[in-house]
C-alpha cells in the first residue's frame, strides 16, 4: 500500500481534547496551523483562555482520583499502554496528521516516528511495576522504605520537532507511573498529539486520564504552568523558553521541572578513525536529519586538520542527495523547515556569517523550486571562530560549522567551548583516546563512532548546562514522574 496522501481529505481532531472529548469553547481566539512543505493554511486551533486550562487541569485531577488509573495494579497500567501502542503503530490517521502540519517526510514518520512512539509506550509500559521505590537498612525493630507516589497531574510542553516522538517521551512515563497529564503540543503542530489522545481513550485509558490543550505559549503554556493543581512539569523547547518556565513554576508552587533544551553538539574527530565513509555518514545524517531541527543535530564539525579535505568532500558527496519534496511524497526523505520566518533566521545567520569572513563552502541558499514550503540547502562553512553567531548560537538549521584542531586536548577544548551540553559525537579507533573524550567533555549524552539515538530507550537522555535540567527515557524519566515518601515504621 502506497503512504502517499491528499493532505485536504486528512480528518483533522477540531479543538482540545477534555476528559475525552473534543471541545472548542466560545470566544476563543484561532490560530491557524500551516503545512511546512507548502506554507498552505492545514486548520486552525483555539488559543486555550484559563479557564479551558483550568477545565482540562480539572478533569485530569478528578480522572487521577477517580479513574483507578492511579491506584490499579500496574500491570494493568501495562496492558493499556500496550493496546495504546498497537493502535499508535496502525492508525493511518496519526500518521497523516503527523506527516502533513509538522516537518516528518511520510515515509520517515511511519519508519521513525510513528513506530518509535509506540515503542516508547510500549517500554514505559514495561517499568510500570517495576520502578516503585526503596527499602532501607535500619536496626531490627524498625522498618524504613520510600514509596513512589504519582504527581496526581503532569504538566506537559512540547516543541513543533518531532511532535509524536516527544509527546510519547512525555506520556510514556507520566502515566506507566499512574499520573494524569496535559499536554500542550506546540501550536506549530498541534494535530498529531489530539489524535493521540483519542487513541488513548480507544485503547481503554480512562477518559480524562490524558488531555490535550492548544494554544501559544506565551497564554495557553504558561497558564498551565502557574495551575496549582499541577504537580510537576516537563518541558521539551528551547533554553528561553525553559527559563521562563523554571520561574513560572518557582513562582506558582516550587513545583519541579524537568527541561530538555537545546544544544550546539560537536562532532570530534580524531586522525585515525576506522572508516572515512561511515564518519561521513554519521555527520552527514548529523546535521541534515529533519533539516536540522533536531536538539541534538551535530552542528559543530571539529576535525583533525590531516583528514579534514578528505572527509569535507565526502560530506559534500552525501548531502547533495538531499532533495525537497512534500512531506505527504512517500518519496520525500529531506524536511521542510517548519515556516518561512524560521528559515529566514537561518538564512540571516548563515549570511551573517559571511559577512564576517566565513567561508561558504556548500549551500547558503534555499531550493528555489519549492512554492511557498521553505526547503534549506544543507549548508556547510569553514573559516568561522568561536564568537560568531553560526557557531555559539543553536541555528536549528541544516548549518555545519567546520573547526580544525591538531591535537586532542585543543579538540576537547573546542568541543567543550559551548554555553550548551546536550550531545557530542566523538570518532576514533583508540579505545583511550575516546575513553579521554567521553570523560572530558561536557554533555549529557556521548556518542562514540556513531551519531544519533537507537531504539534502546533505557538509555536516558538530557542535557548538561543550558541544555537542561533532568532526563527524559530511561528509568530516569519514570522517577522524574513520581514523588518519594520516607517511611519509617517502629514495631
Ligand atoms: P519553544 O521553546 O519556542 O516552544 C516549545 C513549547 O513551549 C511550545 O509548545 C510553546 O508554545 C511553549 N511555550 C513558549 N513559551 C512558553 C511559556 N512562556 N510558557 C509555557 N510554554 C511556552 O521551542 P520550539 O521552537 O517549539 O522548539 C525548538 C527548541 O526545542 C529547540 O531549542 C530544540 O533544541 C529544543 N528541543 C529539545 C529537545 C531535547 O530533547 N532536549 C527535543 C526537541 C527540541
Amino acid at each position: 500500500m502506497t503512504l502517499d496522501f491528499t493532505p485536504e481529505n486528512v480528518p483533522v481532531p477540531v479543538g482540545h481534547y477534555i476528559g475525552g472529548t473534543l471541545v472548542t469553547p466560545a470566544g476563543e481566539r484561532e490560530i491557524d496551523v500551516n503545512r511546512p512543505s507548502d506554507g498552505k493554511f492545514f486548520a486552525s486551533i483555539p488559543d486555550a483562555s484559563a479557564d479551558t486550562v483550568d477545565h482540562a487541569v480539572s478533569s485530569a485531577l478528578r480522572a487521577a482520583k477517580e479513574s483507578g488509573w492511579s491506584t490499579c495494579a500496574p500491570r494493568e497500567r501495562t496492558r493499556a499502554l500496550y493496546r495504546w501502542a498497537e493502535l499508535i503503530e496502525q492508525d493511518v490517521v496519526l500518521l497523516q496528521l503527523e506527516s502533513a502540519c509538522s516537518t516528518r517526510p511520510v515515509t520517515l514518520a511511519k519508519s521513525g516516528d510513528v513506530a518509535s512512539a509506540a515503542e516508547t509506550i510500549r517500554f514505559f509500559a514495561e517499568l510500570a511495576d517495576k520502578e516503585g521505590g526503596d527499602h532501607f537498612a535500619t536496626c531490627h525493630s524498625k522498618l524504613g522504605f520510600s514509596a513512589a507516589e504519582p504527581y496526581g497531574v503532569i504538566g506537559a510542553i512540547t516543541p513543533w520537532n518531532f511532535p509524536l516522538s516527544m509527546a510519547a517521551w512525555k506520556c510514556g512515563p507520566a502515566l506507566a507511573t499512574g499520573n494524569a497529564i496535559v499536554i500542550k503540543p506546540s501550536e506549530m503542530t498541534p494535530f498529531s498529539t489530539v489524535r493521540l489522545a483519542e487513541l488513548a481513550v480507544l485503547a481503554g485509558i480512562p477518559s480524562g486520564v490524558l488531555n490535550v490543550i492548544h494554544g501559544l505559549g506565551a497564554t495557553a503554556g504558561a497558564q498551565l504552568v502557574a495551575h496549582p493543581a499541577v504537580g510537576k512539569i516537563s518541558f521539551t523547547g528551547s533554553p528561553v523558553t525553559g527559563a521562563a518556565i523554571m520561574t513560572n513554576a518557582a513562582n506558582n508552587g516550587i513545583k519541579p521541572v524537568t527541561l530538555e533544551l537545546g544544544g550546539k553538539s560537536p562532532q570530534l574527530v580524531f586522525e585515525k578513525v576506522n572508516d572515512l565513509a561511515q564518519v561521513a555518514n554519521c555527520i552527514s545524517g548529523g546535521f541534515t536529519g529533519n533539516a536540522g531541527q533536531v536538539c541534538v543535530a551535530g552542528t559543530r564539525l571539529i576535525v583533525h586538520k590531516n583528514i579534514a579535505d578528505e572527509l569535507i568532500e565526502k560530506i559534500q558527496q552525501n548531502i547533495v542527495r538531499c532533495e525537497p519534496g512534500l512531506t505527504w511524497n512517500s518519496a520525500s526523505r529531506y524536511s521542510p523547515i517548519i515556516n518561512k520566518p524560521q528559515a529566514d533566521k537561518i538564512h540571516s545567520i548563515v549570511c551573517h556569517a559571511r559577512e564576517q569572513g566565513a567561508d561558504i563552502l556548500t549551500g547558503g541558499t534555499f531550493f528555489p523550486e519549492t512554492g511557498n514550503g521553505a526547503f534549506y540547502r544543507p549548508t556547510l562553512i569553514a573559516g568561522v571562530t568561536n564568537d560568531m553567531d553560526v557557531v555559539c548560537r543553536e541555528v536549528f538549521g541544516p548549518v555545519l560549522t567546520i573547526q580544525t584542531f591538531t591535537d586532542e586536548d585543543e579538540g576537547i577544548a573546542l568541543a567543550n567551548d559551548t554555553v550548551y551540553g546536550l550531545a557530542a559525537g566523538v570518532y576514533t579507533r583508540d579505545l583511550s583516546q575516546g575513553m579521554r573524550a567521553i570523560r572530558a567533555i561536557e554533555a549529557g549524552t556521548v556518542w562514540v563512532n556513531r551519531y544519533g539515538r537507537s531504539q534502546d530507550f533505557i538509555i536516558p537522555t538530557g542535557g548538561f548546562k543550558m541544555s537542561g535540567i533532568g532526563k527524559d527515557l530511561g528509568r530516569a524519566a519514570m522517577e522524574a514522574c513520581q514523588r518519594y515518601k520516607s517511611v519509617l515504621i517502629d514495631f
